[in-house]
């Protein structure tokens, strides 16, 4: 079994939300958004080590209103960057010697269920890279800036990437060497020298929170996560009427 390192991008300052605090401190049926989004590794057997990003702004907050409960899920907290890129650049530095494979999940990502986890990772053991990712089955239309359709554009072979994106340790730190200015996810590094990057099917109700209306979304859709089988027989709660 791989080992894998976490880091979970936690410094943006949300604007396009608008709130009167950041979007990762919002609630979704009463907890916050980048507590869930940790959740989906904490209880991992193979996850050595989860990091959350946090911006200089936020770090007092943060560790005054979630440090204790952190501490208990074992998450450490670094500072983030300017970018996201800068963040996770900043993150790698504090990435364990024990890690076999890091992977990058956005905090605003809290609707994930274990079962696309542990198919993103199985995939990134085997090819060295893999990124969650859905179809566009929409039709996209390039729009200006009068909000007059000035093109519509060919949909076939586009996927929007989402979270996780997991990669071997080596290959992510060789990438995040490189010129960070314009890229938005990891794979984009990993695409950048040279090395392919698989996609996992994901699945729409991974939703990033973007706006107010994706908190009602998320809540909407959480009990609606695959959740893995029960344990079979030789497991001790087997039997067990909950
Ligand atoms: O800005 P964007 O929506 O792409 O942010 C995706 C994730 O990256 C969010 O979880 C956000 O908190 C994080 N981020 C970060 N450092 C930044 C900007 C964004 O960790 N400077």
């Amino acid at each position: 079994m791989g080992r894998f390192s976490v880091i979970v991008p936690a410094a943006g300052s949300g604007k396009r939300f608008r709130g009167k605090q950041n979007k990762i401190l919002e609630r979704i049926k009463g907890q916050p958004v980048f507590l869930r989004a940790l959740e989906a590794f904490t209880s991992r057997d193979d996850v050595a080590q989860t990091l959350i990003v946090v911006s200089a702004d936020q770090m007092d907050e943060m560790k005054s209103r979630y440090g204790g409960h952190l501490g208990f899920m074992g998450v450490q907290i670094v500072e983030g960057g300017e970018t996201r890129p800068q963040s996770v650049r900043n993150a790698l530095g504090h990435v364990t010697e024990d890690a076999d494979f890091v992977a990058v999940h956005d905090a605003v990502r809290p609707c994930l269920s274990p079962l696309w986890v542990d198919a993103v990772f199985a995939e990134a053991q085997k090819s060295g890279a893999a990124i969650l990712a859905y179809p566009l089955h929409g039709t996209l239309k390039k729009v200006t800036e009068c909000n007059v359709i000035d093109e519509t554009l060919a949909r076939e072979g586009l996927w929007e990437a989402q979270t996780p994106q997991v990669f071997r340790k080596d290959i992510l730190v060789k990438a995040y060497e490189g010129d960070l200015n314009d890229v938005t996810d990891d794979a984009q590094l990993v695409e950048a020298i040279g090395h392919p990057v698989s996609v996992v099917m994901g699945d729409p109700r991974n939703i990033k929170i973007t706006t107010k209306a994706d908190l009602a979304l998320a809540a909407a859709v959480i009990s609606t996560l695959p959740k893995p089988k029960p344990k079979g027989p030789d497991h001790p709660f087997a039997e067990a009427q909950w």
